[in-house]
Order: C-alpha cells, then sequence, then structure tokens
C-alpha cells in the first residue's frame, strides 16, 4: 500500500496523540507534558513523556521515541504503512483503493485480520438471521446477554455440522486464501479438503487495542466438551498473552486507574452489560507475566475475581505474584461462595458488585488468609503458632507493613500480638537482608533466640577476616547497626581501634581480656561457621559490606518516608498545612527507594 506524505501529513494532525497514547497508558500532566509508564521497558516510576503540542513521545528510561505513527508500530509490532493505516482508519481517513498487487504485497498478519473480520461477520449473521441459530438465539437469551450487547461484543454462531464447509466456502467466495485461513485456526485441512474449525458454538471475537480481530474463543453450547475452543497461537495472537476486552475497557481504565480481571469471556461481557466497564477476561486461570505488565500499562490497581473453588485460589495467588512483580497494587474481589461476576451481577445488580469491589481485600490479606487457615487447621502450640505467624507476615509482606499485619494475622488467629512481635528479629536489619526477585518475599531465615541474625555475624566475619575494613566501614556502618549487644560491643571496640587494625590479632589485643568477646570471634573464623557467606577474598567482603551500607541507607530513608508519610497523612485530616518542601522531600524519597529497590532486584 502506498501512502504518500499528504496522507500521512493528515494521519498526524487529526490524531491527538495525547489522548490516543492515553488508550494506552495511564497518563498524568505534569507541566505541558503528559507523563506515565513506558509501554515498552519495565518501570515503577515514570519515565515516559508525551508532547501533545509538539505532537512525539519520549521515553527518558528507554531512549524509545517519535510520533504517533511510530508509538502504534512499536506498541502493536506493526510495519510503518501498517500502522499508518490503523490510524487513518481511525481518524476517518480514506485510502486509496488497493490494486490487487499491492493487496498480496499485504503483510500476512493484514490478510489474517481481513480473514477474521470475515469469518467475524459471517458468525454474527447466522447467530442472528441463521435457522439453526435458534439454539444459539436461545442461549444468549438464558444468559441474559441483550441484543445490544451482541452487537457490541460482536458476538456470533458457529453453526452445526453438516455440511462441514459453511464458513469454508464463505471465505473462498470472499477470495481469503485457505491456507492463510488455516493459520488464522479458522479452517483446518483433511483428507479431503478444508472444513470448518468451529462448529455448532457460540463465537466471541477477542480484538487487539487498535480494533482488529486477532482470535476467537468457541462456547459449546450444551455440555459438549471443551467447553470452551479457543484459538491458539497465530501469527497476530499469543496464547496466554491477550486480555480479552482491554480493547474497550482500556479507556474506563485510564480514567479510573483500575481494572478489574475475570476469567471468562462471559463473565466480563456481564460486567460491560451492567456498566463496568473496567472489566477484563484473563482467557484461562491463572494469567501470566506479559498480561500482568500489560494490565499494569493501562492501570495501577487490578482487581482480581476468579472462581472462589481450590483451583481458583491458586490461580489467584500465581495472579497476585505476577501482578506484584509488574508493580501493580493487586487486589481480591471476593463474591459468594457459588457465585461468579456473571450471576452475582444478574442476581444482585451492579451496584452490589461495585460494593464488592469497593471491599476487595489487599493481595497480602488474600494470602495471609489463607495461610492462616492453614495454620488453624495444624493446631499447633500458641507459641508455634506465633513463631508460625510472624514468619507467615515476613514471607508475604514487604517490611514497612510488617507491624500492621501482624496486628492483623494475630487477631486471626486468637494470639497476643505481643507474643508474635517478640517471637520474631522483625526490625530493621531486616529490611536490608538481601532480597530475591521482583515482586516476592522469601521467607526470611529465622535465627534461633540465642544466636544473632545472621546478618550481623556475616558484618563481623567480613571485619575479623580483614579488620582493615573496619576504617573504611566504620562511619557509614554504624554501631546500632547491631542489634545484639554482645556483637554490637565488639563492634565498638573494633571501631574505637580502628586505625590500628590489621590482622586478626590485632583485634584479639584490643579486646583484651573480654574472653566471651574473643570466643565469638574465634567462632566466627572458623570455616565450618553457619552462616551462609563465606567470603572468597577482599572483593568479596567489600561487595557484602557495600550491600550492607546500602542496606542501612535504604532503611534510614525508609524511616524519612514513613515519618514524612504519616505527617502528610495527619495533616490530611486535621487541615494542617504541608510544606511543599516536604511534598518534595517524599516525592524524593519515593524515586530513590524505588530506584534501590531496581537495582537491587536487578531492574534496570
Ligand atoms: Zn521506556
Amino acid at each position: 500500500m502506498r501512502i504518500d506524505q499528504g496522507t500521512i501529513r493528515e494521519i498526524l494532525a487529526r490524531t491527538d496523540i495525547g489522548s490516543f497514547i492515553g488508550g494506552y497508558v495511564a497518563l498524568r500532566k505534569r507541566g505541558n507534558d503528559l507523563v506515565g509508564l513506558c509501554p515498552f521497558h519495565g518501570e515503577k516510576t515514570p519515565s515516559f513523556h508525551v508532547h501533545p503540542d509538539r505532537g512525539f513521545f519520549k521515553c527518558f528510561g528507554c531512549g524509545q521515541g517519535g510520533d504517533v505513527i511510530k508509538f502504534v508500530q512499536l506498541q502493536e509490532n506493526l510495519t510503518f504503512p501498517e500502522a499508518a493505516r490503523v490510524l487513518a482508519r481511525r481518524a476517518g481517513i480514506a485510502l486509496e483503493e488497493e490494486d490487487p498487487a499491492a493487496a498480496r504485497a499485504r503483510g500476512e498478519k493484514e490478510q489474517i485480520y481481513a480473514a477474521n473480520e470475515i469469518a467475524a461477520a459471517y458468525f454474527a449473521a447466522a447467530l442472528r438471521f441463521g435457522e439453526e441459530g435458534e439454539a444459539a438465539r436461545a442461549y444468549v437469551a438464558q444468559r441474559g446477554i441483550t441484543p445490544a450487547t451482541v452487537d457490541a461484543f460482536k458476538l456470533g454462531y458457529a453453526p452445526p455440522v453438516p455440511p462441514w464447509d459453511r464458513l469454508v466456502r464463505e471465505l473462498r467466495e470472499r477470495g481469503v486464501d485457505l491456507a492463510l485461513a488455516e493459520k488464522a485456526g479458522l479452517v483446518k485441512r483433511g483428507q479431503s479438503g478444508y472444513y470448518d474449525f468451529y462448529r455448532a458454538r457460540l463465537m466471541i471475537p477477542t480484538y487487539a487495542t487498535t480494533g482488529e480481530i486477532v482470535a476467537f474463543g468457541g462456547r459449546a453450547l450444551d455440555d459438549a466438551q471443551p467447553k470452551y475452543l479457543n484459538t491458539s497461537t497465530t501469527p497476530v495472537y499469543v496464547k496466554g498473552r491477550g486480555l480479552y476486552a482491554l480493547n474497550v475497557a482500556r479507556r474506563a481504565a485510564a480514567a479510573s486507574d483500575s481494572l478489574i480481571v475475570v476469567e471468562g469471556y462471559l463473565d466480563c461481557i456481564a460486567l460491560h452489560q451492567a456498566g463496568i466497564s473496567n472489566a477484563v477476561a484473563s482467557l484461562g486461570t491463572a494469567f501470566t507475566p506479559e498480561q500482568a505488565a500489560e494490565l499494569r500499562r493501562y492501570a495501577r490497581r487490578v482487581f482480581v475475581c476468579f472462581d472462589a473453588d481450590a483451583a481458583g485460589y491458586g490461580a489467584t495467588v500465581k495472579s497476585l505474584d505476577a501482578l506484584a512483580a509488574a508493580g501493580a497494587e493487586a487486589f481480591v474481589v471476593r463474591l459468594p461462595a457459588g457465585h461468579d461476576p456473571d450471576s452475582y451481577v444478574r442476581e444482585f445488580g451492579a451496584d452490589a458488585f461495585r460494593q464488592r469491589v469497593d471491599e476487595a481485600v489487599p493481595a497480602v490479606q488474600f494470602k495471609l488468609d489463607g495461610e492462616i487457615d492453614v495454620v488453624r487447621a495444624r493446631r499447633l502450640s500458641p507459641a508455634h503458632a506465633a513463631r508460625e505467624c510472624a514468619r507467615l507476615v515476613r514471607a508475604l509482606a514487604p517490611p514497612e507493613e510488617w507491624d500492621k499485619w501482624i496486628v492483623y494475622a494475630a487477631k486471626g488467629l486468637d494470639l497476643s500480638v505481643n507474643d508474635v512481635r517478640n517471637s520474631t528479629f522483625a526490625g530493621n536489619l531486616a529490611n536490608f537482608a538481601p532480597r530475591p526477585g521482583a515482586g516476592a518475599y522469601a521467607t526470611r531465615h529465622v535465627a534461633p533466640a540465642a544466636a544473632p541474625p545472621s546478618i550481623e555475624r556475616d558484618i563481623l566475619a567480613a571485619f575479623i577476616d580483614e579488620p582493615g575494613l573496619v576504617a573504611e566501614y566504620g562511619d557509614a556502618i554504624g554501631a546500632e547497626a547491631f542489634r545484639d549487644a554482645r556483637y554490637r560491643a565488639i563492634y565498638e571496640v573494633m571501631r574505637a581501634h580502628a586505625g590500628t587494625l590489621a590482622t586478626a590479632s590485632d583485634v584479639y589485643a584490643a579486646l583484651g581480656d573480654d574472653r566471651e568477646a574473643v570466643e565469638l570471634l574465634v567462632l566466627l573464623q572458623k570455616t565450618d561457621r553457619s552462616s551462609k557467606v563465606r567470603f572468597q577474598d577482599s572483593a568479596a567482603r567489600r561487595a557484602h559490606l557495600d550491600r550492607v551500607v546500602e542496606g542501612l541507607i535504604e532503611s534510614r530513608l525508609e524511616k524519612r518516608k514513613n515519618e514524612l508519610d504519616r505527617k502528610i497523612d495527619q495533616a490530611f485530616t486535621t487541615g494542617e498545612p504541608v510544606s511543599a518542601a516536604e511534598r518534595d522531600e517524599l516525592r524524593h524519597l519515593v524515586e530513590q527507594l524505588e530506584a534501590k529497590r531496581r537495582k537491587r532486584q536487578g531492574i534496570r
């Protein structure tokens, strides 16, 4: 397809880049720019800028930038002419009719979109007018789906067999290459030629956010198996990547900064019909990291509403983890047993469903509730349960929320909050234990009460191995890094003599006749010490101490951030003013902490 410069200019002039990109990315106004999370690289703080006046976008994180056509190219993985065509169609700009040669040259993707469009129209007509569509019409009516919804979601019907080749004939008549239709998953090739893939099913097309049909779901009208027959991976669709109805939900999502994820097509359609237009379906149970990242691109808050059975519980937990890793705030919407979103909204109405969304529980609470049930079922002794409770909180919640969730979990287990608190080493030190991959808070080792936390042992082990490092790190690592009094006392002696410590014997000399301290250090020097960290050389020791310093800086920032948070919260309720400087400081702290977190998790 040829597109001349005049057409390009017209496309750019008629497309408001701010509102167009705003349909993909939640954008906030900042000065003359619009700012949001970059859709082209993973990030948790916005560095993606759109300049509506000048008609271009730019990401300061990954460097991607360009005009709106470039955006569509990157976003939808299209060639320049394909992207221009999408925008032209959207802006109502007629492109010159293609000659057959140009049509042949069109990309395979374009041809599959066209074949899917023809198939969808065929299915829609069969549902509306076809003689055999009666069963499907009855099914749709029985599910409470209105004609307007049928139209809006372009629902259709694949008639039953025989004959086996109705869609095949339709596609052939419309000039679709059947080999291509097979690639699109619409037909199959048998010994005596092509035949229809979908038969006797309610047909639900899935749209890309640019408006093309990329896949179909076919639902059996009766108990036929499988219940759903879906397009598998094709050149325009990767199974497990798409989200159903995102093309319609994204505007409402951008407005409310929230999305609701349900399992099935019909749940999703029922919510839209009830006016809850930020709903999408995951098309499968636990959704993938790609889907989580896609959701996060459109909204910060994601409400998961899956079936409440055992399989649904596991799927929900997995999905919550994927969302946390993608930087979304995840919540779980709970429905009464036996209900799914479709049945619930039909029986109780949209307001009742919205109420359930308002009452959705945060991801941490959802997971804690599940674990609390398990702990209860195990009938542990109170002391054991308290330890278990503390362990769970630390495994499931970010450190800054431990205290809040300890109170919650203790209540759930009828334990005293103090017992739970005292059964842990919870405190700042734990904040800088190296954490594993993004989003997950792994269970940390809880040392027995007699032994100091391994992190303190590791710091001292590094220093006794190479006492010269005390002078170097003494300022950055204060004595308050040690909660264990014996270790803190040893470290204080080391710091006092920092300038003169060259070898381990210098340290022992400095400790004089403090026998207990000497014994502790000797224990640390033994190769079989229980600490996991064994420093190979000076570089490894420095790397470890650098991590410790980073962690201490981070917990200091965290502490200051919490102070400011509290102050601003309080000001909010009492009406006291909060200075601009404090707000700036808070924003700056959040950015610094975020940067540190990303660095720690190995994310750029
Ligand atoms: Zn970027």
